[in-house]
């Protein structure tokens, strides 16, 4: 029999709920996967592994399990064993697949198919993700922004707001962690060739020397969309863990929407302060944020 697509709330901030065992797996590490029909947990992503794992419990009959790892598992359409990681051969949400939240325990829980589990996810650990994803968002758009002066020509795509969206043009990878989003740009042949420039000309100094000029445009914007306190949802089209959802921001120049599968704070006054520093390499060839949420 194969599983169906375990239902997610995550994207609504939930961290508790009950659901029942659906599948016990060993993994290769002698560790092991239990599957739930629904679950509140935050699996690393096997494509864009940019949010880390949910981590908490899974508690059956009285019995409190630790969840220490939380992955994307793939059954494909003659069942069997999930696929994790680098073995998933399809697309991320192919739909003759169903794809599992892997709640992952250190040691065998026995059988506990059929049974009902209590799941809570580590609640200030998930919070601190969250505002490290939040942060990232808004990071791109304000990076977005700074940057928009810098392109020759219209590279043929922009952010919400209408400016060319160097953020994923350039994204070379976007990982949170509980303190903080590290985003690795990358200015090479192909982004000169999109219309970018780091070169100084006319009415623009070189990238490197307009780092602190940018770096400040960058925290004002920030600062600005933290005071304004703009509420934070994800759009869901349905329960599915592969569901296409979005980010939506209701800032003060507009909504801003981005496709996230990551979780997020609900209104941006749950911060103090947010702000980036930005670094380029030495040769030139990468921009890294990293931006840090302070929570109020
Ligand atoms: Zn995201």
């Amino acid at each position: 029999m194969t599983l169906p697509t375990t239902h997610v709330s995550f994207p609504a901030g939930a961290v508790t709920g009950e659901s029942t065992v659906l599948a016990v797996h060993p993994l290769d590490d002698g560790r092991h996967a239990v599957v739930t029909g629904a679950t509140p947990f935050h699996p690393l992503d096997h494509t864009w592994p940019d949010q880390p794992a949910d981590l908490g419990t899974l508690t059956v009959d009285g019995v409190e399990l630790a969840v220490v790892d939380c992955l994307t598992g793939a059954v494909g359409p003659d069942g069997g064993a999930p696929l994790v990681g680098a073995d998933i051969p399809v697309r991320r949400g192919d739909e003759e697949w169903s794809w599992l939240v892997l709640h992952v325990l250190a040691t065998d829980p026995g059988d506990l198919v059929g049974q009902d589990a209590v799941l809570a996810v580590d609640a200030a650990r998930r919070g601190a993700l969250s505002a490290s994803h939040s942060g990232c968002h808004l990071l791109a758009l304000a990076l977005n922004e700074a940057l928009a002066p810098r392109w020759r020509k219209d590279p043929g795509r922009a952010d919400a707001f209408g400016h060319p969206d160097f953020d994923s043009l350039a994204m070379a990878s976007s990982v949170m962690d509980t303190e903080a989003s590290t985003d690795t740009y990358r200015l090479g042949k192909s982004l000169r060739k999109k219309g970018f420039t780091a070169e100084a000309a006319e009415d623009l100094p070189a990238l490197a020397d307009a780092l602190p000029e940018l770096t400040e445009a960058v925290n004002r914007r920030l600062a600005a969309w933290v005071a304004a306190d703009a509420p934070v949802r994800i759009d869901v089209p349905g329960p599915e863990l592969t569901a296409r959802r979005q980010w939506h921001c209701e800032l003060p120049e507009g909504a801003a929407r981005i496709f996230c599968g990551g979780t997020h704070l609900h209104h941006l006054g749950e911060l103090a302060e947010l702000r980036t520093e930005l670094r380029l390499s030495a040769d030139g060839s990468e921009l890294v944020a990293v931006t840090r949420p302070k929570r109020a």
